[in-house]
């Protein structure tokens, strides 16, 4: 440890590029996926540049946006939380795709990223944050040798579970990841976190049972909020947004808070009637459902 890291996480980004069938040079390794976020907007926007994404989204793309005195273009969802039409002939330096989104949790067709990258003059970010969780086929990472304006952002955070670990990686063309490198810090990953990411991607079958057994308490979850009455967006995440339209559920998720109990409520006109509930191990999801309809009024 009294060794600095190797400063690009070579080891790390051979191995995933073993893993992605892509070239070492076209990965780029981050101190979580929220660095190469960073990265991605110092490099790219500056003053009064403007970044196009839908809403509601990862909330991370606002911020960012500010400190780089750009301006975020954003655009409403529909209900069903497809793509929204006036995404497609946007103009702008940067556009945000979360994929799967957050904190809808729904995901949108790999050949509808394709088209909007195709029709877009600036750099197209894909944030592939839960993609894990999602059908297989869904990753845009089968863009990147046709779409070189793409840049596919994955994390560690969730389907390895492996959040305090810091890892995000990035896909993309090799000379625009070199620019992105000229604002990382010299050594942003840690000899254990570069050491931990590589174990993590020689031993992919761990991750994808995690990421089954999650898929599967998920189900149970949805139709269970369902037959309580929430209405629950199709989830591709390791969460779900379940509504109940019309009743603000800030109440809901304060009993719950004080049941020991966490979910997200958003006190937003469009997301105040839902919760974000993370899928946890059977046992915590039981327990939430258990709390839930001893809340239920009437
Ligand atoms: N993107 C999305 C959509 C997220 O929800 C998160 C986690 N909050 C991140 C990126 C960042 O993940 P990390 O920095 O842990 O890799």
């Amino acid at each position: 440890m009294r060794l600095y890291p190797e400063p690009s996480a070579k080891p790390l980004r051979e191995e995933a590029a073993r893993r992605y069938g892509v070239r070492p040079e076209q990965v780029l390794a981050g101190n979580g996926s929220d660095e190469l976020l960073t990265m991605l907007m110092r490099a790219i926007v500056g003053p009064d540049d403007i970044v196009v994404y839908p809403e509601p989204t990862y909330s991370l793309y606002d911020t960012l946006v500010t400190i780089q005195e750009g301006r975020a273009l954003t655009i409403p969802f529909p209900a069903d939380f497809g793509l929204p039409p006036a995404l497609f002939g946007a103009e702008g330096r940067l556009m945000m795709i979360c994929n799967p989104n957050a904190p809808s949790g729904t995901l949108t067709p790999v050949a509808t990223i394709a088209e909007l990258a195709a029709g877009f003059d600036g750099v197209v970010v894909v944030d592939e944050a839960y993609v894990d969780f999602a059908p297989a086929g869904s990753s845009a990472l089968s863009l990147l040798a046709t779409h070189p304006n793409v840049v596919v952002l994955r994390t560690f955070s969730k389907s390895f579970s492996l959040a305090g670990m810091r890892i995000g990686l990035a896909f993309g063309a090799p000379d625009l990841l070199a620019e992105l490198g000229k604002v990382k810090d010299s050594y942003n990953l840690s000899r254990v976190a570069i050491a931990a990411g590589t174990a993590a991607l020689v031993d992919l079958a761990w991750m994808e049972r995690n990421v089954a057994r999650i898929v599967a308490t998920r189900a149970r979850l949805a139709a269970r909020l369902a037959e309580l009455g929430y209405e629950v967006l199709p989830s591709a995440t390791n969460f779900v947004l379940a509504r109940r339209p019309g009743e603000d559920q800030a109440a809901v998720q304060a009993a719950l808070r004080t049941r020991g109990i966490l979910v997200r409520h958003f006190a937003t006109e469009r997301l105040r009637d839902a919760l974000r509930i993370s899928v946890g191990s059977d046992e915590e999801i039981d327990r939430l459902l258990a709390e839930l309809v001893a809340l239920r009024p009437g």
